[in-house]
């Protein structure tokens, strides 16, 4: 493609994002099309000889964009969101278009130092200790298993790194059973074993009881295994639940546990000062995640992670072939050292231009909004009569289920929940999720898209009570 040739294809793909955002609500918001029909369209063989870019596009616009969910409609409600917003997006651009690999502070200088500055800013609006420094990873994921690597390298005094995991007794990891997957995940990768997650029940608020993992990590000692790590949640997947950070904290202290807070979604609403009850004791955490990409209107992938001891961090990642050496190696942040891959994007530019141009009172007053649509979507499904609320809501999700009167059998009631949301979503009309609590299908709504307004849960309101019959 020649240069004069991209500006005006980039004109024309900046038009059409601009129309796409305006007609968003014309798609429909989860794509129905059936298994295998893109693929089928897509030619069998790569071509040949150069395609003209217009053709290309051309088939962007018919065979990929009826395969494509919209996350960024107001009326997608499903999972968590992943959402954006317009200066994140002329970030990316930005972002593309230099293909910055900040993997070292001389590959980029401006990467790092942004980093570091908009790392800092993240803290003191969540409100975390000072002590905390901070590094984007690509997920939450990845935040998780770096801090149960980092926490398995302080507890061996780096020995595993060395060794590999031969000499070791069982090291055990605790969180909830609501917990999020990728710590299942994440600790299958660090070589701990899944059968050493030790999952604890929770209460009536889905959130952990302090007192029987207080009892396992007894158990454990006392069986000559070796309690590692104890992740709690701020904001569960299922129900937003809340685990205990000081009570949990308290006990990870007591037993010399390393303690990771996995604040993946609602670690946003930190920023104001009605939800800092959320984090009463988070002196006591050694590490904590929170997701930029789901609900501060930043593009995926931004996961935002902080530990207390960057030093560990470092120690436990840190590698120095010859070739990746530089005369600044000793004096500046190399975030290659801070995390898992070696290359980096520039991520700290779109959090500094969300930052910046929604300013924190702005990104405070989107929140707010999103949270008083939350309870305003609880109080008119509860005035309804015809359903019930699952789970305490503490800001914007709602898991409620239709309940009609009459009928008590939990199988039948889970069986015409579910069919509710399939005839939901095929609608085209909004997206929701579900889940499951206590055995309960739970219908899901997540009000946190970056332009939901009233009107989007207002209609949501009126599809949900009318397609709910029996
Ligand atoms: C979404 C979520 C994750 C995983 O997020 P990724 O960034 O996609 O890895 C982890 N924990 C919780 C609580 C989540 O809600």
């Amino acid at each position: 493609m020649k240069t004069e040739e991209f500006r005006k294809y980039g004109y024309e793909i900046i038009d059409w994002i601009t129309e796409y955002y305006r007609n968003i609500e014309k798609y429909p918001v989860k794509s129905n099309i059936n298994h295998r029909e893109i693929f089928n369209k897509l030619s069998d063989t790569p071509p040949e000889n150069p395609e003209e870019f217009h053709k290309i596009f051309n088939d962007f616009n018919e065979i990929i964009m009826p395969g494509i969910t919209h996350w960024q409609s107001p009326n997608f409600f499903a999972y968590f969101p992943a959402n954006t917003s317009f200066p994140s997006i002329l970030a990316e651009f930005l972002m593309s278009a230099m293909a910055v690999q900040g993997m070292k502070w001389e590959t980029s200088p401006a990467a790092t130092e942004l980093e570091e500055r908009v790392m800092i800013w993240l803290r003191d609006m969540l409100g975390l200790p000072e002590s905390f420094s901070g590094v984007i990873q690509d997920t939450a994921s990845t935040s998780t298993l770096t801090a149960i690597l980092t926490a398995r390298e302080n507890i061996s005094g780096f020995d595993i790194n060395n060794k590999g995991l031969f000499d070791y007794k069982k090291l055990r990891v605790y969180c909830s059973t609501e917990a999020h997957s990728s710590i299942e995940k994440a600790v299958k990768i660090a070589g701990i074993g899944r059968k050493n997650l030790v999952k604890i029940p929770v209460d009536d608020k889905f959130g952990i009881i302090p007192e029987l993992l207080e009892k396992e990590i007894k158990k454990d000692r006392e069986g000559g295994n070796i309690p590692l790590c104890v992740i709690a949640a701020i904001g569960t997947t299922g129900s937003t639940g809340i685990d205990s950070i000081k009570e949990t904290g308290i006990i990870c202290k007591k037993y010399n546990i390393w303690f990771h807070i996995d604040a993946a979604f609602l670690g946003s609403a930190l920023i104001l000062p009605e939800y800092k009850w959320l984090i009463d004791g988070i002196e006591n955490a050694d590490s904590f995640v929170f997701n930029p990409h789901k609900w501060l209107f930043t593009n995926f992938d931004c996961s935002a992670y902080f530990v207390k001891s960057k030093e560990l961090l470092v120690r436990t990642f840190e590698i120095l072939p010859e070739y990746l050496k530089t005369l600044s190696d000793r004096k500046v942040n190399n975030y290659c050292d801070w995390g898992i891959p070696l290359g980096r994007r520039f991520r700290a530019l779109k959090l500094w231009f969300v930052i910046r141009s929604f300013g924190v009172s702005g990104l405070q007053e989107k929140l707010r909004k999103h949270i008083s649509l939350g309870e305003y979507f609880k109080n008119e499904i509860i005035k309804d009569g015809n359903f019930e609320i699952l789970a305490p809501v503490v800001a914007n999700v709602i898991c409620f289920r239709y309940k009609p009167s009459g009928i008590n059998n939990e199988e039948e009631l889970n069986r015409i929940n579910e069919n509710l949301l399939h005839n939901l979503n095929r609608t085209g009309k909004l997206y929701i999720t579900h889940t499951k609590l206590n055995g309960k299908y739970a219908l899901r709504i997540v009000i946190a898209q970056t332009n939901v307004e009233r009107e989007n849960v207002d209609k949501a309101l009126e599809i949900i009570k009318k397609k709910a019959v029996i």
